[in-house]
């Protein structure tokens, strides 16, 4: 299955590292004109240098008024946006700080547009399923989930797909911060009928999918990239 973005214009917010730096190079690859949104500026200076033909734009999507001003000309000419960034902070239940759940929360963001396209958010199992350490991450992921199915609902008419990708685990600096322990490591691949973590690769083709026509009827779905974690 061939998959081309030539003519599009696409977002990518977190592209400074892992599954958002490989998403924007990829898209790039099939011909999309991207746009990698990411905080830390020596990140998309790489990314440049790996692929002259991104746009970077510097910003911490936690500074809404930041974000807004960052994007505010360019957000209006995307077709193909990736919701990606987000941070792993895990504490028990009964540790979580206000503060953590306010800093999680802002980073939603929502892009509304009136010429058709199509939405992915990066979710996660943890959407779907309770795991310890992950209060807040698994909440904020849940509300993703929703926030999802309402844009799918509410942004079709204007022709606009809004999916979301729920990975397992994927070994970048944000998997490693959770699952570098080999023994916890296997008790979460215990469960995942497939018994690995996902590639960064194995998300990514999930994306693209979803950003492309070959899902063209495909609206509001949270599809599992688990290897059967979630179905079992
Ligand atoms: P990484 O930590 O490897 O990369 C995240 C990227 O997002 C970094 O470039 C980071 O920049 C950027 N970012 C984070 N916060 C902000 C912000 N406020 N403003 C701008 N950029 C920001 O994470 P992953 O690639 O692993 O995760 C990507 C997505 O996949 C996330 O939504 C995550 O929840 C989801 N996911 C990840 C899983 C995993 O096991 N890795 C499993 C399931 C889902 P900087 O480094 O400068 O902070």
């Amino acid at each position: 299955m061939e998959i081309t973005f030539a003519g599009k214009r696409a977002l990518v917010t977190g592209a400074g590292k892992g599954i958002g730096r490989a998403t924007a190079l990829a898209l790039a690859r099939c011909g999309a004109e991207v746009m990698a949104v990411t905080r830390t500026q020596a990140d998309l200076d790489s990314l440049l240098l790996e692929c002259p033909s991104v746009r970077p734009v510097c910003v911490d999507l936690g500074d809404w008024g930041a974000t807004e001003e960052a994007l505010r000309e360019a957000g209006r000419h995307v077709d193909l946006l990736v919701n990606n960034a987000a941070c792993a902070m895990l504490q028990p239940f009964l540790e979580v700080t206000p503060d953590q759940f306010k800093k999680i929360y802002t980073f939603k963001e929502t892009v509304y547009r009136g010429t058709g396209g199509s939405i992915v958010n990066i979710s996660s199992q943890a959407s779907q399923c309770a795991l310890r350490d992950h209060t807040v991450y698994c909440a904020t992921k849940g509300a993703l989930d929703m926030l999802t199915k309402v844009m799918a609902l509410e942004l079709g008419p204007y022709q606009i797909r809004v999916n979301s990708v729920n990975p397992t685990v994927v070994m970048t600096e944000m998997g490693k911060l959770g699952w570098s322990d080999p023994n916890k490591a296997s008790t979460m691949t215990s469960r995942i009928p497939l018994g690995r973590f996902a590639e960064v690769e194995d998300v990514v083709n999930s994306i693209l999918f979803l950003l492309s026509d070959k899902s063209s009827m495909t609206n509001g779905v949270t599809l599992p990239v688990d290897g059967g974690f979630l179905a079992c």
